[in-house]
């Protein structure tokens, strides 16, 4: 066994000049913003019907520092509802009894709570409500993704539905006053109701609402209007506005009409909230788009106003951070993911401890959540969302009275985080892996196209890893079930990952039988150097990133490489991430043919067929090479060994033998990552029979008249 050196730490130090200037307090109308880290509205999954989920969720953000803290989209009336994603209401007095956990939560540490007020306009299909939805002109928003159709057109809205959205605004306003937030949002961006008015694809109006940028305005403007007067005095009023699709069209007066738009409203809101205008360009993930991608849209915003402007991009280096508030680009650092990756990020700058910030990765697994209709997930901080439910603090891990000698078998991101968040507890800790690095399936997917932010999962954790003197680390240390029998410790964890298989699939939608061929190859090959040769055929049933990306890997590499899927699109998957267009577009870029809905049937070496998911017509395909990237099974002889030398283990004192990652249930790297927390966490326990704590609504108001006036 090789002991991995350790290198010397550098203990925090307080915080560096440099940043100070994070940390000085901005006005925002009537209200002051204790720093300058901003987390920014962003959907959490969280809706009303989980108010100690969320509010301990956004509490952990404001612990870690930051100044602000939003909800997600909080829905003024029953006719901006967007089921079945997950939103916010603030319709009755039970959601503000619910909001109003959240608000005292973020108070208790001195930050500001804001909530994002919102309309979905013609986004928003009204599932449960069944009030037609609401636009400017009748124009819907006609998506090709299937979790987004529907299938009911919008109404136009006349002049009462016009006043009546602006009541609904400000008597959300008021209501989000009495439940106790600081910050409350007009909300005009993502193709949401205020942004329809802006663009005039949607907005077809003749009245003083459409045509030139000033009518155009008039909504959003009036929406500002009605905000400040409802609640003006006492709280900031914010406008979150999509500037992207605005500032490629030429202004009359100014170089773009986001430049109009601003300079139009420049004194109206107390603080800009500015961002782009869907979710792929606006949360781009990090395999397509580095940090502050947002800049070149909105760089222009402070020169047109005086008041503060708030922005994100993906912020975790205090660097640019500090470069976008010199440089004048930003006043307050937005931040959703960052936040979410890492709720301490601003607690660390403030005390030096820069090096033990867990930066967001960029992967969109949380995202994900969203489109998932569940409570946030992340793949750096397993802690996101668990915070109340399952006492779960994203820093803290309670310190066990009684320690145990544990073995981890794997330093994937399931071993990695286990031996983290054991060694934190207190346990004494020794984890080997049989390869040269830590990682496991992260040092060869850190070195595929856009994936190296990937690997801070691992950096995070050996930086962590590297600190603790009760975890030892082991390289090049393949162990069999002798070698753990003489490290003798006192329980085994298992940890050694998945492997891919080259089992093909049905139209049954199950995988079955295998393609065995000397020139079939699976993920695992090209990791470990085997490349195909001749012209190479991927076939993707896995609908995730790797079938995407591997193929421009081989592309890259100059091998001629054609892909196909059962699926409609290429990385099916990865809608969720708001990565699939960026997909379709490196591919088209690489001149990759791409073949939706066909399955792999044969392959004789020099031929594929190709059967029609819902024909069976078949297509033959000229090609040397047949990659599948398909179905993964656990690495599990380890675990077999171990548990059928049982009796062996139990004599020498070993007391249990545990699985977590991919070796218990082949997933995603957020997946392998939440399971060996999990079990470092229960390590010892006596555990409840309920895995979690279950959050309930809050239903003891006595007003359910959705329609009632503000408290
Ligand atoms: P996960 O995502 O669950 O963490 P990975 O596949 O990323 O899984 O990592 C598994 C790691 O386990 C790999 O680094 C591999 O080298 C290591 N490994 C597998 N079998 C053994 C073994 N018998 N002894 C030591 N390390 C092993
Ligand atoms: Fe960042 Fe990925 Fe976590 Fe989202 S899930 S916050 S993108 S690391």
């Amino acid at each position: 066994m090789r002991l991995f050196n350790k290198q010397d730490s550098i203990a925090g130090m307080g915080c560096d000049p440099r940043y100070e200037v994070l940390f000085e307090p901005v006005r925002i109308g009537p209200v002051t913003a204790p720093n300058r880290f901003y987390q920014v509205p962003h959907a959490s999954g969280m809706t009303n019907a989980l108010p100690r989920v969320r509010a301990a969720f956004r509490e952990a953000k404001a612990e870690g520092g930051w100044g602000v803290i939003c909800t997600g989209a909080c829905s003024v009336d029953p006719s901006s509802d967007d089921t079945p994603l997950p939103f916010a209401t603030m319709w009755d007095g039970n959601d503000i009894r619910a909001h109003a956990l959240m608000t005292e939560a973020v108070h208790r540490h001195g930050s500001l709570a804001g909530v994002e007020l919102w309309h979905g306009g013609a986004s928003v299909m009204n599932r449960t409500s069944r009030l037609p939805p609401l636009s400017p002109s009748g124009i819907p928003w006609m998506a090709t993704h299937v979790g987004f159709m529907g299938n009911l057109r919008p109404k136009t809205m006349d002049k009462a539905d016009i006043r009546a959205a602006l009541d609904w605004q400000a008597e959300g306003a008021r209501k989000a006053r009495t439940a106790g937030f600081d910050i409350v949002y007009v909300y005009a961006g993502m193709g949401y109701l205020g942004y329809e008015f802006l663009l005039p694809e949607y907005n077809h109006r003749i009245d003083e609402y459409g045509g030139s940028i000033e009518n155009r305005v008039r909504f959003v403007r009036e929406l500002i209007e009605v905000t400040k007067d409802a609640v003006g005095k006492d709280c900031g009023v914010a406008l979150r506005v999509s500037l992207e699709e605005l500032r490629g069209r030429p202004g009359r007066n100014q170089p773009s009409e986001a430049h109009e738009l601003i300079e139009l409203l420049a004194d109206l809101p107390d603080l800009f909230d500015v961002k782009m205008d869907s979710s792929p360009t606006d949360c781009s993930a990090s395999r397509f788009t580095g940090e502050g991608s947002h800049e070149p849209v909105i760089d222009f915003v402070k020169t047109l106003t005086k008041k503060p402007v708030v922005g994100v991009g993906r912020f975790t280096s205090p660097d640019t951070m500090v470069s976008q508030i010199r440089r004048g680009v930003l006043d307050l650092i937005g931040g959703a993911r960052p936040s979410i990756a890492d709720p301490f990020l601003p607690a660390k700058i403030r005390e030096g401890r820069e090096a033990e910030i867990r930066e967001c990765i960029g992967c969109n697994i949380c995202i994900s959540s969203w489109h998932d209709g569940v409570p946030v997930r992340c793949t750096q901080n397993p802690t996101a969302g668990e915070e109340w439910r399952r006492d779960w603090h994203p820093e803290r891990v309670q310190r066990t009275s009684r320690p145990e000698r544990v073995l981890i078998v794997g330093g994937g991101p399931a071993g990695l985080e286990c031996a983290l968040t054991l060694g934190r507890g207190g346990h004494g800790v020794t984890l080997a892996d049989g390869g040269s690095s830590f990682g496991g399936r992260l040092t060869f997917e850190k070195t595929l196209p856009g994936l190296a932010a990937w690997n801070r999962v691992v950096d995070y954790r050996l930086g962590r890893l590297d600190e603790m003197p009760n975890v030892s680390l082991y390289l090049e240390s393949a162990l069999g079930v002798d070698e753990i029998m003489e490290l003798a410790p006192q329980r085994v964890v298992v940890a050694t990952g998945a492997r891919w298989t080259n089992m093909l699939y049905t139209s049954m939608e199950i995988p079955v039988g295998t393609l065995d061929h000397r020139q079939v190859f699976t993920p695992d090959d090209i990791a470990s150097g085997r490349l195909p040769d001749g012209p190479t055929l991927v076939f993707d049933f896995d609908n995730y990133y790797m079938g995407g990306v591997l193929t421009e890997h081989l592309a890259r590499l100059g091998i001629s490489v054609s892909y196909v899927t059962p699926a409609g699109q290429a990385s099916a998957w990865t809608i969720m991430t708001n990565e699939l267009p960026l997909v379709h577009r490196a591919l088209a870029e690489r001149r990759v043919p791409v073949t939706t809905l066909h399955l792999l049937k044969s392959f004789d070496g020099e031929t594929a067929t190709l059967t029609h998911v819902f024909t069976g017509e078949e297509m033959h395909v000229a090609c040397r090479s047949v990659v599948i990237v398909g179905l993964r099974k656990p690495r599990n002889e380890l675990y077999d060994a171990l548990l059928a030398r049982a009796d062996e283990l139990k004599a020498s004192g070993i007391l249990g033998v545990e699985r977590i990652g991919d070796a218990l249930a082949p997933g995603a790297i957020a997946h392998a990552v939440h399971s060996g927390h999990k079990l470092a966490r229960e390590l010892g326990l006596v555990l409840p029979s309920r895995p979690y704590r279950r959050d309930t609504p809050i239903v003891d108001a006595e007003d359910f008249d959705m329609r009632a006036a503000a408290e």
